[in-house]
């Protein structure tokens, strides 16, 4: 369940690298996100290695050469021992104590006052690496994805276009709701992303065809990456289901429209997801987001109660957690022009109506067994505010209100060109800001027809 705030949290911290003390920074000393990063301005092929590294202002800190240079205290030096691999997976397994040490031992050397670095300023050269001269990786080997549908705007917004009369499905307020994803095709941010082909049918009566999606969409979700994991046939209580969570990221998880609306009956989403799902590549821990908890989700009067087995007392009062979400989109021509990407929309994780302690509880309540590296998505993040809607489907309103972009070219859904940017961060009056970087993707023109 939520920790409790310590040294790493203080708003007072400063770092001695400079750009992490600009007040717009994601990564601030209290953030300390990790990531796997490789060196693009190596002379040599082995120091172009995949490392595990962790995010300060605009360089990445290499946690193996500081536990090489002796910089770390004993338990983040074993924590560091686990990240030689070059991945986050050993990291993720050993628990979530693991990345705490860490993160403790690492907020200790960055900070301003420093011992190691006041005695011995050109340590930095040797543990540092700009993100300019960097390449940044999936964060770890994902084994499995879920993907959840935890907003209730966005299921209801989706439910009325399809359903005016009962949009929410009988189940909703009972089941977080999910479906089992493709993990072969999650890129990390910054990877083109080929617009799908697959069978649409226009209409009740005509004959379904083959080619490239004309209904391409974004969502914006949250994703929890695993840590140590549950063993088979034993389901995580709710009380121990967030020491599971290692980390967050944002995810698009890119949607055909077209193609799932075809496909989708009777056994849910298909090719219309499967073609790429797109992640940002540092994880921000559970640690560093303590202090941005909120209660979870107020559920309307007459709602039912959660089960007893997705219900807790701790989780009610702060298994939320506040982080601002936006989504920018820009056109090859607004690019072509420099016109600066235009933001779409802007909504709050805190309106989800299941928690993440919730979603594990629940994905682990038939004996279902999640594995460290896993990556659970939290579904479309939508509010109640039209800008809070999550994807074009509903923030187009199912083409019905179209989006005019600066350069006056119009919107219902992505063309070739498009770039989507989305974005998290969380704010709160007397903490420091911390973001989660950037979850990016543009689209390529489809190839093949197929037919
Ligand atoms: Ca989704």
């Amino acid at each position: 369940m939520p920790g409790t705030l310590d040294s790493t949290h203080d708003p007072a911290l400063r770092s001695w690298v400079d750009a992490a003390n600009d007040p717009a920074s994601d990564f601030p000393i209290q953030n300390l996100p990790f990531g796997v990063f490789r060196r693009t301005r190596s002379p040599d092929s082995a120091a172009a290695a995949p490392r595990v590294g962790v995010a300060i202002g605009d360089q990445i800190v290499d946690i193996v050469a500081c536990a090489d240079a002796g910089l770390l205290d004993r338990d983040g030096a074993v924590a560091a021992d686990l990240c030689r691999s070059g991945r986050l997976d050993e990291l993720m397994a050993s628990g979530r104590d693991s990345a705490r040490s860490l993160r403790q031992s690492l907020s200790a050397l960055l900070r301003s006052d420093s011992a190691a670095v006041r005695a011995n300023r050109s340590i930095a050269s040797s543990i540092l690496t700009p993100m300019a001269d960097a390449e940044l990786l999936l964060p770890a080997t994902i084994g499995d994805y879920t993907d959840f549908y935890a907003s209730i705007a966005h299921a209801t917004n989706v439910g009325s276009m399809f359903r005016p009369d009962h949009p929410l499905l009988p189940n909703y307020k009972w089941v977080p709701i999910g479906y089992h994803g493709r993990a072969s095709s999650i890129v990390v941010s910054g990877t083109p992303v080929r617009r799908p082909t697959g069978q649409t049918r226009d209409a009740a009566d005509e004959a379904p065809r083959v080619g490239p999606s004309r209904r391409l969409d974004y969502e914006l979700e949250v994703g929890v990456f695993i840590a140590r994991g549950n063993a088979l046939g034993h389901p995580v209580p709710i009380a121990e289901a967030e020491q599971k969570a290692f980390g967050l990221c944002i995810v698009n998880d890119w949607s055909a429209r077209d193609i799932q609306t075809w496909e989708y009956q009777p056994l849910g989403p298909f090719l219309a997801k499967s073609f790429a799902t797109t992640v940002s590549p540092w994880v921000v821990t559970l640690d560093a987001l303590e202090p941005y908890r909120v209660p979870a989700f107020t559920r309307a009067a007459g709602d039912p109660a959660p089960l007893p087995y997705l219900a807790s007392a701790d989780d009610a009062r702060s298994g939320g957690l506040d982080i601002t979400l936006e989504v920018l989109l820009s056109s090859e021509k607004m690019r072509a022009n420099g016109t600066p990407a235009m933001r779409v929309s802007r909504g709050s994780f805190r309106e989800m109506y299941w928690t993440i302690a919730q979603l594990i509880a629940h994905h682990t309540s038939n004996g279902c067994n999640l594995r460290p590296g896993d990556l659970l998505a939290s579904g479309t993040v939508s509010g109640s505010a039209r800008e809070s809607r999550g994807c074009l489907l509903e923030r187009t309103w199912r083409s019905t209100e179209p989006l005019t972009l600066p350069t006056g070219e119009s919107r219902t859904f992505l063309e070739d060109g498009d770039e989507v940017v989305m974005r998290g961060y969380c704010e709160r009056p007397g903490r420091a800001r911390i973001g989660f970087g950037e979850c990016r993707g543009r689209v390529e023109r489809g190839v093949g027809r197929g037919e």
